[in-house]
């Protein structure tokens, strides 16, 4: 049986029989091509912007149907610059799920502008846009939907209550790379962007990247100018900025990485299509569900379960790996103690904390794996 180092960079690397995760599977095929790449790339004699970024910013501006992307370091900051273009900052107020990643959270935090959570749509577990309205104030400036898990929030509903309102949406795209709204592109909805090519994320650098998508060339021109020291002309700083530039290297390597996404996103949803069919009828657990016109790209396949704890350690037991995205949410967590929130604020979030588990799925998994966590699932609730 295939035995994958398992690959949570947050944890040390177990052997596992069914890992969580692997781009070996992805990389393999490309072993050839990047080599090449980086021969090129060490002679070039050019590693920071240059060539290569502008190459891969044309290459995802053309593949997420926006006229401009601009690379940066990483999503955080992806969403940081996103928001700081728009001109949010101290005691403005960005509406966000209660339900995501810290990350979406911090976007708005680290430029002293207020988090206002709203709980998802308990079926899809994305931001419920019929929950937005109660939650806008007069300080209120944005919306950042964050497409959780691959799957598209509601953008129809989304657009029309921002534009109702005269509020930005900033989209957090960091775990929807090729995911649509009826028909249309997530990254290509809200005024500007956010998406991060983190190694495991559905576009996967190796190492931390990210970049801002847009169609506003003066929120493309602010990004490109805040994320190099707020610098057009070199030695001429016109505002204080980042060092968040997208490295050189990532760049090609991304680039060589994104003429594949296509493929590995349908080979994605086959595996989620297997895993509703061998799951199918197991009364303990919850499977997603996807919204009307909400496409899904299946960054995690994320069940709902009954003794979640106890199937963790079962599964871990069999040498499945699974993880928890995430245990904890944003209004919970100990950063935000100064925010006040209380527990049992946010119900739906905190439901969902308490019962989410994502099972392995990734672009070359074997299809027989899908087979063997779900009989473990299934011999777990039968025992
Ligand atoms: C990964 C992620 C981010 C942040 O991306 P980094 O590149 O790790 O900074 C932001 N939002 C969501 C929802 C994410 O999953």
């Amino acid at each position: 049986m295939l035995s994958v180092i398992c690959c949570d960079p947050h944890k040390p690397c177990r052997m596992l029989t069914v890992p969580f995760f692997s781009s070996a599977p992805m990389h393999a095929p490309l072993k050839a091509e990047m080599d090449a790449f980086w021969q090129q790339f060490y002679d070039s004699n050019w590693y920071v912007l240059g060539p290569e970024v502008e190459a891969f910013e044309l290459a995802y501006a053309a593949f997420n149907q926006t006229q401009y992307c601009v690379g940066v370091a990483n999503g955080l900051d992806a969403l940081h610059i996103s928001i700081k273009a728009l001109g949010i900052g101290p005691g403005d107020e960005v509406i966000v799920p209660s339900n995501t990643y810290i990350a979406s959270w911090l976007g708005a935090t680290q430029l002293g502008a207020i988090p206002v959570p709203v709980e998802s749509n308990p079926y899809t577990w994305n931001i419920d846009p019929q929950r937005i309205e109660a939650a806008i104030t007069t300080r209120t400036k944005a919306i950042m939907p964050v497409h959780l898990y691959g799957q598209a929030c509601e953008m129809g509903a989304i657009m029309e209550l921002a534009q109702r309102h005269h509020l930005f949406v900033v989209e957090d795209n960091a775990q929807a790379h090729g995911s649509t709204w009826n028909g249309k592109l997530t990254g290509s909805f809200g005024h500007i962007n956010g998406v991060s090519f983190y190694p495991t994320k559905n576009l996967g650098a190796l190492g931390d990247a990210g970049a801002v998508t847009t169609n506003d060339p003066a929120l493309a021109e602010f990004a490109r100018t805040y994320r190099n020291y707020g610098s057009k002309q070199r030695y001429f700083n016109e505002m204080p900025g980042l060092n968040s530039r997208l490295d050189a290297v990532q760049a090609g390597i991304l680039r060589i990485k994104l003429e594949h996404l296509a493929a590995w996103n349908q080979e994605r949803s086959a595996l989620a299509q297997q895993y509703f069919e061998h799951l199918a009828g197991i009364e303990s657990i919850v499977l997603p569900k996807i919204g009307e016109d909400c496409g899904h790209v299946w960054h995690l396949f994320v069940i709902l379960a009954e003794r979640r704890s106890a199937l963790q350690a079962h599964l871990q037991a069999q040498g499945i790996g699974t993880l928890i995205h995430y245990p904890l949410p944003p209004h919970l967590q100990q950063a935000y103690q100064g925010l006040g929130f209380q527990k049992g604020q946010f119900p739906i979030a905190e439901a969902l904390a308490e019962k989410c588990l994502s099972l392995p799925l990734y672009p070359g998994m074997p299809i027989e794996h899908v087979a063997l966590v779900a009989k473990s699932i299934r011999d777990f609730y039968l025992s």
